[in-house]
């Protein structure tokens, strides 16, 4: 099985899952770039998997299903035209044209009803949590995002993350304000500034890279708690009140 961009408006990745005769397909915010693949590689559609409700990730839909009639998984709480299977937490979604299946997870922050999938080593966590950043809060709180960025912490470490925006290098910028020591962070920014001169991309990350270098699953480190603090002009003695902080900074630089 193989996980394949396919980058999409400014900086979308759409996630192909193929086995080389049948692919799902994440998030497709566009269906032409997606059926250009499909028939370049001789890939059968096989299935739509849904994070949340925004144009960017659902725009494709109705296209793709006019080319074939697939299952569309999406997010229980949220009203998208083409879903057919509405999932959310404790839901599995099998694929058995690929061998393969993702446990669903409730991701509320970014969307009220946002979902991620997890499965084969893999996290296709949509906008909830970027690559050295994490999606702004349009429909929930604080402590809704900051809890649903603890479900993805507690998966393993070696898992592969598949966020659906190239937004590495900014989000470093930002962490760097956060964090100017993190030596984790500064190498990171040297590597990933040598994959995007060279038009790559820079995902899939790990959740270990995540948790040694995202400002956002460090809530809890002295250094980000300090950072926070100093932001906020007076000491911040909890991990959702350093998260809060660490998100309203992030918007305004
Ligand atoms: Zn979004
Ligand atoms: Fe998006």
């Amino acid at each position: 099985m193989k996980i394949i961009p396919v980058p999409a408006f400014e900086d979308n990745y759409i996630w192909l899952i193929c086995d080389g005769r049948y692919a799902a397909v994440v998030d497709p915010g566009d269906a032409e770039p997606v059926l250009g693949h499909l028939s370049r590689h001789g890939l059968r559609l096989a299935a739509i998997l849904i994070t949340h409700h925004h144009g960017d990730h659902t725009g494709g839909i109705e296209a793709l299903l006019r080319h074939a009639a697939v299952p569309v998984y999406g997010p229980r709480k949220e009203n998208i035209p083409g879903i057919t299977n509405p999932v959310g937490t404790g839901d599995t979604v099998r694929l058995p044209e690929l061998g393969v299946e993702f446990a669903v997870l409730d991701v509320p922050g970014h969307t009220a009803g946002h979902i991620a999938y997890y499965g084969a080593n893999s996290l296709f966590c949509g906008d909830t949590l970027f690559t050295c950043g994490c999606g702004k809060l349009f429909e929930g709180t604080p402590a809704q995002m900051h809890a649903s960025l603890q479900k993805f912490a507690a998966l393993p470490d070696d898992t592969q993350v598949y966020c659906a925006h190239e937004y590495t290098l900014e989000n470093i910028r930002f962490a760097k304000k956060v964090e100017p020591a993190n030596r984790q962070l500064l190498e990171r920014e040297v590597r990933d500034l040598q994959t995007r001169e060279r038009s790559r991309p820079t995902l899939p990350s790990t959740l270990a890279l995540e948790k040694a270098t995202n400002p956002f699953l460090r809530c809890e480190h002295p250094a980000v708690i300090e950072a926070a603090s100093h932001f906020s002009g007076s000491p911040l003695d909890d991990a959702v009140k350093v998260f809060t902080a660490v998100r309203e900074w992030r918007n305004r630089f």
